[in-house]
């Protein structure tokens, strides 16, 4: 069965309306996206935050910068827009030029407008189990695996890619709801042992070629991910939907699955910045 993102994203959206309704605040919600260089798939990913952003009528600042872009310039930025009252979020996109590390920016970030709930602090919290603010992936399957009523305590989660922005975020983030957790990435050995061993399989690489279809079984719940391209341009997960539908128990398609929940719990983690910063 494919577990569709589209129902999952209209809820996300339609609970910040009515939230917003409720809270009643004159203010508008704002966040700053902050663009080094001209990444392809940044592009279209920041063109989708942008789009939702202003379907709830909140209000963006995107900030293009150069490619070229000295760190200290970048620092400068991203310290002005922490001063500025009416800028509620910062997301950072990654991934940066290879001469600047990311790590180093995001720390600068301040926690309370950390949209993507990844700087160190935010991290931290998340690793302590008493996060503020969750990162936008990981809360996104978070709210997928609720709405398909999957209750993942207990469960074997398996999840293959150990990013900073993905995987590690979400082993962390089903831990806090009591699932055993395994991390997989590069380096793992038999990782065909690990993925036939998962009830609950993220797959968080990059990469269309990995996991095989042989590897899966019919009690598993499937997550993909993984944002590709075929040869024909069309935008494909890391794993072979339609194959692995006939198999497994369920599977978030790719598009149309993690992707755009990924863009509404954006705009949720705004708005809750926007309601703490507000109401201090
Ligand atoms: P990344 O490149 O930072 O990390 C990839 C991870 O996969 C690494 O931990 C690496 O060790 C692991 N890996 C690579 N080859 C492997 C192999 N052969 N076997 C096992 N593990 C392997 O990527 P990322 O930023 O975590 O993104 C992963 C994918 O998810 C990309 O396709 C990206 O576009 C997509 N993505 C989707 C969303 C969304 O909302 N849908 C959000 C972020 C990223």
């Amino acid at each position: 069965m494919l577990i569709q993102g589209r129902a999952v994203t209209e809820a996300i959206y339609k609970s910040i309306r009515s939230q917003r309704q409720a809270d009643g605040l004159a203010s508008t919600p704002k966040i700053a996206i902050i663009q080094v260089g001209n990444h392809a798939a940044s592009n279209l990913y920041i063109r989708n935050k942008i789009q939702a952003c202003k379907n709830l009528n909140f209000s963006v600042n995107h900030l293009r910068i150069d490619s070229e872009v000295p760190a200290k310039t970048l620092t400068g930025h991203i310290l002005r827009l922490n001063q500025d009252p009416s800028v509620h979020g910062i997301l950072l996109q990654l991934p940066l030029p290879p001469h600047l590390n990311p790590l180093e920016f995001l720390g600068q970030i301040d926690p309370t407008k950390d949209v993507d709930g990844i700087t160190p602090h935010n991290m931290g919290l998340l690793a302590k189990g008493n996060a503020h603010i969750i990162p936008c992936t990981a809360m996104a399957i978070c709210k997928i695996l609720d709405h398909a009523q999957y209750d993942i305590t207990g469960k074997h989660a398996v999840i293959v890619g150990a990013s900073n922005i993905v995987g590690k975020p979400t082993s962390l983030a089903f831990l806090a709801r009591k699932a055993t957790v395994t991390v997989c990435h590069s380096a793992t050995v038999n990782l065909a042992n690990h993925v036939q061993a998962a009830d609950l399989l993220v797959v968080a690489i990059g990469n269309p070629n990995v996991i095989q279809t042989s590897w899966l079984h019919k009690d598993q719940v499937v997550i993909d991910v993984g944002i590709n391209y075929d040869q024909n341009n069309q935008l494909i997960g890391d794993i072979n939907t339609l194959k692995a539908a006939d198999i497994v128990n369920m599977i978030t398609p790719v598009p149309g699955g993690v992707g755009p929940c990924t863009v509404a719990c954006v705009a949720l983690n705004l708005y809750q910045l926007f309601i703490n910063q507000e109401t201090r």
